[in-house]
């Protein structure tokens, strides 16, 4: 495959190259030399000339700042956070492997999903390719921005079919979505299936890693492979326990995260969300511990859902929650309702049919779960 000219920075969407890589004989890193994301960027942010913030200007320890019209008094409140969060992206670049400059913050991962959409998807024209079922924001994100998502059904158990991904893209492809451990089936999917929609797609994929702390062998973040067109996302609400502060991350080439940066809100992440994130990556062991905790919840969850005739069949997880099958889901999610247990019914969506879908708890939690479940008339 012959590698594009990468001084010719054309931004016609009419010369957008196609869709699906040479599925031939190319080794697939030639393949990936091929990817030229110029292409895939909607003209308007290729061209955008980014708010420079003060901030951006200087930000040397030590000046006295007369430039943003701040107040003077009530530091270190009254001053604009970092905008681009060194000390904390060089934090997680440490404990992950993974150079500060591969690393955007956001507010959430799901400030990540839509500036992905937003860079690469022309709205009312461009479509991305989802796995289903999956988590919702990917489709909310979607409509919002007036793309349309082609919808691509798991296996009945659960699993990635890459041809079946690869076969629904069409020239107005822009990105895929995989979400690996999968919300709500709970599962990881099989990691060459992953890479084989990667190498053959002319396009984003993007791997959302929200619950890959609690299976961090099936991360792709530590392979040494880097991905041209691989966004990873992964997020502090889960495993790290703080998902009120807002904090996701997304790595990928430092081309993609520079356009990621160019187009955020100047000061995404905030200073309070910086500071705990900060203290909380100080004691990566209490994050471990929690993980384990839940872990072993999980698997003691799993007995006793087992021994409960109501609980036709637990699907295997590499999650912190459970997905379960019932004969009537309306009727227990009710039921656990009504005692103040909240569980989350899944039995609408593509493939769940008879889901619930329940997080781990703490240990008391978890006994009270049990016990109502047992007590059910149902
Ligand atoms: C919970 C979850 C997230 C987390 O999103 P944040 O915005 O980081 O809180 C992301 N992706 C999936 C699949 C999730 O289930």
């Amino acid at each position: 495959m012959k590698q594009k000219d990468k001084s010719k920075r054309e931004f016609n969407n009419s010369q957008t190259p196609s869709p699906l890589r040479d599925a031939g004989s190319a080794k697939a890193e030639d393949k990936r030399a091929a990817f030229t994301l110029s292409s895939f960027l909607r003209p308007n942010i290729a061209s955008l000339k980014p708010y420079s913030s003060a901030r951006d200007e200087f930000s040397g320890a030590d000046a006295l700042f007369f430039d943003a019209n701040e107040n003077p008094f009530n530091a270190p409140y009254n001053r604009y956070p970092d905008p681009y969060q060194q000390e904390l992206k060089k934090k997680i670049g440490d404990l992950k492997g993974v150079n500060p400059k591969n690393i955007f913050l956001g507010n959430g991962s799901d400030e990540a999903i839509d500036l992905l959409f937003r860079a690469f998807c022309i709205p009312g024209k461009d479509n991305v390719v989802s796995i289903d079922p999956t988590y919702g924001m990917y489709q909310v994100c979607a409509d919002i921005n007036d793309v349309e998502v082609k919808r691509v059904l798991l296996t009945p158990d659960f699993e990635l079919d890459a041809d079946a991904l690869l076969n629904a893209v069409n020239e107005n492809t822009k990105m895929i979505f995989i979400c690996s451990p999968n919300n709500p089936t709970a599962n990881c999917f099989v990691e060459q299936e992953i890479v084989r929609v990667i190498d053959g797609f002319n396009g984003i994929v993007v791997v959302d890693e929200a619950y890959i702390d609690f299976a961090p062998d099936k991360s792709l973040l530590k392979k040494p492979v880097n991905y041209p067109n691989l966004v990873i996302l992964q997020t502090f609400s889960k495993a790290w326990g703080v998902a009120a502060i807002r904090l996701g991350m997304a790595f990928a080439t430092e081309e993609i995260i520079s356009v990621l940066s160019k187009i955020k809100y100047p000061y995404n992440v905030n200073i309070l969300t910086q500071q705990k994130a900060l203290e909380l990556l100080e004691n990566e062991e209490q994050k471990q511990k929690w993980v384990d905790t839940i872990l072993k919840e999980k698997r003691r969850l799993t007995v006793a859902f087992e021994k409960n005739p109501l609980i036709k069949k637990i699907y295997p997880s590499d999650a912190n929650f459970l997905l379960v099958k019932v004969e009537k889901p309306v009727d227990v999610y009710n039921f656990m309702v009504d005692r103040k247990l909240i569980i989350r019914d899944r039995s609408k969506v593509a493939l769940c049919e008879g889901c619930l879908r329940i997080t781990v708890g703490t240990a008391e939690e978890n006994n009270r779960l049990i016990e109502a479940l047992k007590s059910s008339p149902l």
